[in-house]
């Protein structure tokens, strides 16, 4: 049994580390964190734990000072960020109001302001889910039109932020949109043609409903080519995030910034033991453990 799976979040929150993984690698780094739709209560409370341990800052602010090449960031900087553009995020605003902290949420363009539905919300086996993950672009569209899934197609329910609550987020001052792509295809199993037009129409799609520049962008499920890194780029991003772990600096790449992924419901041990890096941290060594054994034949 691995040392991950004999220890629980609570035990691994009363063990130190990650108060020593927070203390030596998060004073003066930038860690991000990906959040989805998690309930306000929820958030309320992870928000409270987060204020406590960390300086919530923007993305913008993060860019901001990178950018002018001047490092004016409090202690223990961390942003927060929130993917896809779900409908129900818009009930986070009051928790945002009530602790004045600033999010970014990444929207899913051609989504936005109708009732089209994503298509990994449309697949409930998760392991065909992964399947589609690993395949073309346009087989994994043929797959799904087969199983009877149109990505254009108008349903009953919305999913997603439309555009009077992402003006009211907007507005607000404390919320940031950027693009998560059209249609939220693994970008690095896309062709040239439909690559650049998931990212460019998005960023464009995205001012429309927003009226402000879309500055940044979330590679889907984390997976990005140098390819898709190059038309970021050319599309007027100033900054990118993967789900690359590990936390940022000024000198690092923009278009590839490092994010923890962290549950959207949980206890709040288990959430400050993923915040603070330790557990990706862990799960990569883990692995990287696995894959050696598995060379030398053990
Ligand atoms: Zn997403």
């Amino acid at each position: 049994m691995s040392f991950l799976s004999k220890l629980n979040a609570l035990d691994l929150y009363l063990s130190g580390l990650p108060w020593l993984f927070r203390h030596f690698l998060q004073k003066k780094k930038v860690t991000i964190l990906m959040f989805h739709h998690p309930s306000p209560e929820y958030f309320d409370k992870a928000i409270t734990a987060l204020k406590k341990r960390y300086n919530i800052i923007s993305l913008s602010r993060f860019m901001d000072t990178t950018q002018a090449n001047k490092w004016s960031l409090p202690a223990y900087p961390l942003i927060v960020t929130l993917d896809d553009g779900w409908a129900s995020n818009y009930a986070l605003l009051p928790v945002l109001e009530k602790h004045q902290i600033p999010v970014t949420i990444f929207l899913m363009a051609a989504m936005a302001n109708t009732n089209r539905h994503p298509w990994f919300s449309f697949v409930n086996n998760q392991k065909q889910k992964k399947e589609l993950k690993t395949v073309s672009n346009s087989s994994r569209i043929s797959a799904l039109n087969r199983m009877g899934f149109v990505e254009t197609k108008e349903y009953d329910t919305r999913l997603i932020l439309n555009k009077e609550e992402i003006v009211d987020m907007q507005q607000s001052g404390l919320v940031e949109f950027g693009s998560h792509t059209l249609f939220h295809p693994i970008l690095p199993h896309c062709n040239d043609n439909t690559a650049l037009e998931e990212i460019q129409l998005s960023k464009k799609k995205t001012e429309e409903l927003t009226g402000k520049p879309c500055r940044f962008f979330s590679f889907p499920n984390g997976d990005y080519s140098e390819r898709d890194i190059r038309l970021c780029k050319k599309a007027g991003y100033e900054a990118a995030v993967t789900l690359d772990v590990g936390y940022n600096s000024r000198n690092d790449d923009p278009f590839r910034l490092k994010r923890i992924s962290v549950p959207d419901n949980a206890t709040i041990s288990e959430l400050l033991v993923k915040a603070s890096g330790f557990w990706a941290f862990f799960k990569v060594l883990v692995h990287k453990q696995k894959q050696s054994r598995r060379h030398s034949g053990l």
